[in-house]
């Protein structure tokens, strides 16, 4: 199966108002930033109508990614969703 059809076997339960990911703001996004726009597998990050980098964390895979290219700028303020909330993973 397509790793779209995996994906869509997990379930995500939302936190509302409490985003485990949140970035920096800032008015022009670093490159490292820019990455995570193409890089992150879930699609989280995207570009708004002025060039800033803005996430949506909802369908976050807690993959990590984000949180270690981003380790050395402190970009993003990262941390795991509460217990029961986040991706729940069906495995096989
Ligand atoms: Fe995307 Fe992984 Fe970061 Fe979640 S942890 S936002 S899936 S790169």
């Amino acid at each position: 199966a397509k790793v779209e059809e995996k994906l869509f076997q997990n379930r995500y339960l939302v936190d509302a108002g409490r985003p485990h990911i949140q970035i920096r703001p800032h008015e022009i996004p670093s490159k490292i930033l820019l990455s995570l726009t193409y890089t992150c597998p879930a699609g989280c990050y995207s570009r708004n109508d002025r060039g800033q980098v803005e996430i949506a964390a909802d369908g976050c895979l807690e993959c990590g990614t984000c949180r270690i290219v981003t380790a050395e700028t402190g970009e993003i303020q990262w941390e795991y969703p509460r217990g029961g909330y986040g991706v729940l993973y069906k495995f096989g």
